[in-house]
């Protein structure tokens, strides 16, 4: 047998200093997932000394995106694509058109992917991306031309078998026909693997725009199945009611559950006896907001937080259950559909007073599970009916928590701790077992 070669210490004098912005006590996304990654390592064994690998992204690309807007002048916007760990597979990861986007938040998102993308177990690495802009002050024409733009400048990193984007805040379908043309345009040849979420006449897949809100009903049944909570007598919030949001509440709703608020960007509502969860997707639809929906009271968005409900959905952003908010809480459960919507120091609060958080990097796996269907179906060229996505995905939620359940369990951390320890073993291991090039 070989014996495995040592990993480069990380005091090793030759090894590149880690700049400030990736420092632990940068404050941040970043900063919050180093922590995270330190709390995992009294669990990894002997898999711990390859664990500064988690803690660097394998690749950073920052792209300038010039383009002519309508009037004639020049802007330049500012793209990121990070590929934080390839070691289970390809990168995979959505892109973000936001005006907060910075290259911290990304390699934040990207390493999330990682173990989240380890934590189902789908043959992926993570990686993410993002453009710094407010893409409502776009027209459609600007924003193709910046997409288009965007994809050629990251084209040297991605691809069907190197890094597949997908949809994220303020991205959807449309972006991503536009990725797929403009990447195969490149090549001279049409990939519609390179990304996931598309139209389902460009090789989408059925059931991805339900996905994510699907898996977060999946692994919120399974939960309230371990905590005796009964779903179908429930009461529950909801922070945003988008693709995660709005589904999920349907999904809930249909099972039997009270929900009796929600929130987005256009304010909170309130209805005591449940709201009608479909006419409220019809009204948002039409409106863009829950706001000026007539079948219930206007909420003044503090308050939020202190409705009484079983269960809390963050489905909007990052970081808004925080120690401010999180003494308030009165749910058994919270579901992370959002990305990092709790903050550490929340995430202590909720574990001390017994609320049950059910991780963002298990809870919304459900959309990158079915991207991953999506792009098995682009290789073969043959696609599969809905009921079959839909009993794969729940199929795979179902197995990763109850691995996770299992593991929190055994060594008495909560399930963010012990996803992390799901997954960052799978990654190391995998890790390991590559061994270092050259
Ligand atoms: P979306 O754009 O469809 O919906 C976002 C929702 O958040 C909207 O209802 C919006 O009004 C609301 N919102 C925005 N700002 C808000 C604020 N300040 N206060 C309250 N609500 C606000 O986005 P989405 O796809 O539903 O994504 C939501 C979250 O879920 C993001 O964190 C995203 O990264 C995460 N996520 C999405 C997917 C997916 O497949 N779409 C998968 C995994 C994770």
């Amino acid at each position: 047998m070989s014996k495995q070669p040592s990993p480069t210490p990380a005091s090793n004098a030759l090894s590149s200093s880690i700049p400030s912005y990736l420092q632990a006590d940068n404050l941040g996304p970043w900063g919050i997932y180093l922590q995270q990654v330190d709390r995992v390592l009294p669990y990894l064994g002997n898999l711990a000394r390859w664990a500064e690998t988690l803690r660097r992204p394998k690749r950073a690309l920052i792209v300038d995106v010039p383009i002519q807007l309508d009037n004639g002048t020049v802007a330049h916007f500012e793209g990121y694509r990070v590929q934080h760990n390839t070691s289970r597979g390809p990168g995979k990861g959505g892109v973000r058109f936001h005006q907060d986007v910075t290259l911290s938040e990304v390699m934040a998102l990207s390493a999330w992917m990682s173990i989240k993308n380890a934590a189902v177990n789908v043959p992926y690495g993570g990686a993410k991306g993002g453009i710094r802009v407010d893409p409502s002050l776009l027209s459609r024409g600007e924003l193709e031309r910046m997409t288009r733009r965007y994809t050629s400048e990251i084209g040297i990193i991605i691809g069907p078998t190197k890094d597949i984007p997908a949809p994220d805040v303020n991205t959807n379908e449309q972006i991503m026909a536009w990725m797929m043309d403009t990447y195969s345009m490149n090549e001279g040849a049409t990939a519609t693997g390179v990304v996931t979420g598309k139209p389902i006449d460009l090789g989408g897949s059925l059931g991805r725009r339900d996905a994510t809100g699907r898996g977060v009903y999946t692994v919120g049944v399974e939960a309230a199945r371990h905590i005796g909570l009964d779903i179908a007598t429930s009461r529950l919030a909801v922070q945003g009611f988008g693709n995660v949001g709005g589904v999920a509440a349907r999904l809930f709703a249909q099972a039997g559950a009270r929900v009796v608020a929600v929130q987005d960007h256009g304010g909170t509502i309130y209805r005591e006896a449940g709201l009608d969860v479909p006419s409220l997707l019809a009204h948002v639809a039409q409106a863009g907001t829950v706001a000026g929906f007539l079948q219930a009271e206007v909420l003044a968005n503090d308050l939020f937080w202190d409705v009484d409900c079983d269960i809390l959905i963050p489905a909007a952003l990052e970081q808004q259950i925080t120690h401010e908010n999180a003494g308030r809480i009165k749910a058994r459960m919270v579901i992370e559909g959002a990305n990092g919507p709790t903050t550490p120091q929340a995430d202590d609060i909720l574990q001390e007073r017994k609320i049950l958080v059910l991780p963002d990097v298990i809870a919304n796996a459900g959309g990158v599970t079915v991207s991953y269907f999506e792009w098995v179906q682009d290789f073969s060229s043959f696609f599969w009916s809905e009921d079959e996505i839909n009993a794969r995905l729940v199929r795979i939620m179902k197995e990763a928590f109850a691995g996770v359940w299992e593991v929190a369990q055994d060594n008495k951390v909560t399930l963010r701790t012990a996803t992390f320890i799901v997954a960052c073993k799978r990654i190391l291991h995998a890790r390991e077992l590559r061994g270092l090039y050259p």
